[in-house]
């Protein structure tokens, strides 16, 4: 998963978006045409302000998914919630229950979630070949 190198060239191709609409705006202002021709590159700058601000939102929830697949693991629960693990036995640590149950992440994560099955909360993550 290189998120990095998609963002920068995603950001990139926004940037380039943004700029092209910023000079064509300016360039009918200094042309002083009818308020026509600045509504078209308005939209374009506004195109290119739109994808960024999405696809920056989408990296975040990614980098941040990567970042919890890395640090929360069972290890990381036993150490953070010691009252909520006796032995092999797990509980939630929201609601308490002891139900917990495993579903596999998609777009090759190779993680699976494991999480409480009363109130769906995400306790641990675990690799999938371990
Ligand atoms: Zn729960």
């Amino acid at each position: 998963m290189n998120y990095t190198f998609s963002k920068i060239t995603t950001s990139f191709f926004c940037f380039a978006f943004m700029l092209i609409g910023a000079f064509l705006v300016i360039a009918s202002l200094l042309a002083l045409t009818m308020p026509y021709p600045i509504f078209f590159p308005l939209i374009i700058f506004l195109i290119g302000f739109f994808l960024l601000y999405t696809s920056w939102k989408t990296y975040k929830k990614a980098f941040k998914l990567i970042s919890d697949l890395q640090e929360k693991n069972y290890q990381w629960y036993k150490k953070t919630y010691p009252d909520n693990v006796n032995g092999n036995h797990i509980n939630c640590f929201v609601c308490g229950n002891d139900r917990v149950s495993t579903k596999a992440l998609k777009n090759r994560t190779f993680h699976r979630e494991h999480f409480c099955m009363q109130c769906g909360k995400t306790l641990y993550y675990s690799r999938e070949f371990d």
